[in-house]
């Protein structure tokens, strides 16, 4: 069995919907998670934020301007009226729903109930489509069996108890489509797994029914060893490990969620990256066991603030490195990089939140400085340290660029650099052409 997530854009139109339902009637068993159609949960957010701050109208407006979308879908996807008017009622029947929540006191239980709504449209218009052209497919409602618990982590045992068992009633069904982002909660709420929780869900899937691999469909052809919006030679890397994986996707590398990792490389389950508008494109294979002593990508992650204390009391203090961190571990603000020195020590947040709250603790500590608007620059491979001369080459590349932090050996998969905003492109540009030189 394979799971095949398709994202947003992949199935963002009429015509997409079509390419998709060609995609996974392959013959094979596939259970197949989709996302909202491109823009739909975004619009969804706007109608809760509308709600929250009791403007009823602007709600209402967006509402009919997102039927409207999703009306002109209907009448391009579908070419029998029967069908045309069995879509058309459910999915009036889903914005029903949105007006009725719209028109009570809002809360967030509301809030979670309209974000679902993305998902359910988009198996709504495939499973229909698939039925209209003669091909058998089977609905698996995602709300019966994936739950949260009271840490909102997936419940496992309850995922893989309850998929396993909708598969089993359905005989030998071959092609399953399902919704992904939504789950309940342990209170049974409606709830999801946060923004772009659908590759989390395909991920837990392939785990829970042991699947051969789990496919990621997107718009670009796998992961690229660098981003091609502002490096103009980049190509697609072959092969990641998960670890690899799992440094890009945080770095910044938009291609894949970091939740979808874990599962996979604990099942040992490959996940291949591919492209909706390019299949037969290879693409980016994720697994246990991929090439090494190779350098494969560089990502690179904006917004980045660095924070510095200084303190001569450091020297030789054992706690003070601790104390910094508590003060981090208070707000519950993640720490991305660490430079330290005897007397110094700086660390980068992206969450600026509580940076008021944070500075202000820190110079209980030492003197503190604030440098914001950085970017880290993530290169990522086999760097395991035996391994010699990569790190020399990256720093060889931004000789002429002025570098904030370096960060290297915290794990055997990255060295990091912090550069300033307007030097970013720069950097990537030059680390592109000293790390893949053009054959
Ligand atoms: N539709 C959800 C989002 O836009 C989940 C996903 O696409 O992965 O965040
Ligand atoms: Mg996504």
């Amino acid at each position: 069995m394979k799971v095949m997530k398709f994202g947003g854009t992949s199935v963002g139109s009429a015509e997409q919907i079509k390419k998709v339902a060609k995609l996974i009637n392959d013959g094979e068993r596939n259970i197949v998670v989709l996302s909202a159609m491109s823009g739909t949960t975004n619009t969804l957010v706007e109608i809760c934020d509308y709600l929250y701050k009791e403007n009823v109208v602007s709600a209402k407006e967006t509402i009919n301007m997102l039927q409207q979308k999703y009306v002109q879908t209907i009448y391009d996807l579908y070419s029998s009226q029967d069908t045309i008017d069995d879509v058309d009622n459910q999915i009036d029947a889903v914005f029903g729903l949105l007006r009725y929540l719209a028109d009570y006191d809002f809360t967030s239980v509301d809030e979670r109930e309209i974000l679902a709504q993305g998902e359910i449209m988009s198996t709504i218009l495939m499973n229909a489509y698939l039925k209209e052209t003669g091909v058998e497919s089977v609905l698996l409602p995602t709300l019966e069996y994936v739950r949260t618990d009271e840490d909102g982590d997936p419940d496992v045992d309850f995922i893989e108890e309850n998929l396993n068992r909708l598969i089993a009633e359905a005989g030998d069904a071959k092609l399953f489509i399902t919704q992904g982002y939504i789950c309940k909660n342990y209170l049974g709420e409606i709830d999801n797994l946060k923004r772009g929780g659908s590759d989390y869900t395909a991920s837990l899937i392939g785990a829970a029914v042991k699947a051969d691999e789990i496919q990621i469909w997107t718009d670009i052809d796998g992961m690229h060893s660098s981003d091609p919006r502002y490096v103009n030679s980049t190509h697609p890397v072959e092969s990641l490990s998960f670890e690899e994986a799992a440094e890009l996707a945080y770095f910044g590398a938009k291609v894949l969620h970091p939740t979808c990792i874990l599962p996979a490389k604990l099942n040992n389950i490959p996940v291949r990256i591919l492209n909706t508008m390019a299949p037969e494109a290879k693409g980016t294979l994720i697994y246990n066991f991929p090439p090494h002593k190779t350098v494969k990508a560089v990502a690179a992650k904006d917004n980045i603030t660095v924070i510095k204390v200084y303190s001569s009391r450091m020297f030789q203090a054992y706690d003070f490195l601790s104390q910094v961190f508590e003060v981090f571990e208070k707000v519950k603000t993640p720490i991305d990089l660490i430079a330290t020195s005897e007397v110094g020590v700086s660390v980068t947040i992206d969450n600026t939140t509580y940076l008021h709250e944070i500075v202000d603790r820190l110079m209980n500590l030492g003197k503190v400085t604030v440098d914001e608007d950085m970017v880290i620059i993530c290169v990522v491979g086999d760097l395991e340290w035996h391994n010699i001369g990569f790190e020399a080459k990256v720093v060889d590349a931004v000789r002429d660029i002025p570098v904030r932090m370096i960060s290297y050996g915290g794990s055997n998969y990255n060295v990091s650099i912090l550069v300033r905003k307007e030097d970013k492109v720069k950097a990537l540009d030059n680390i592109n052409k000293a790390l893949f030189p053009a054959e």
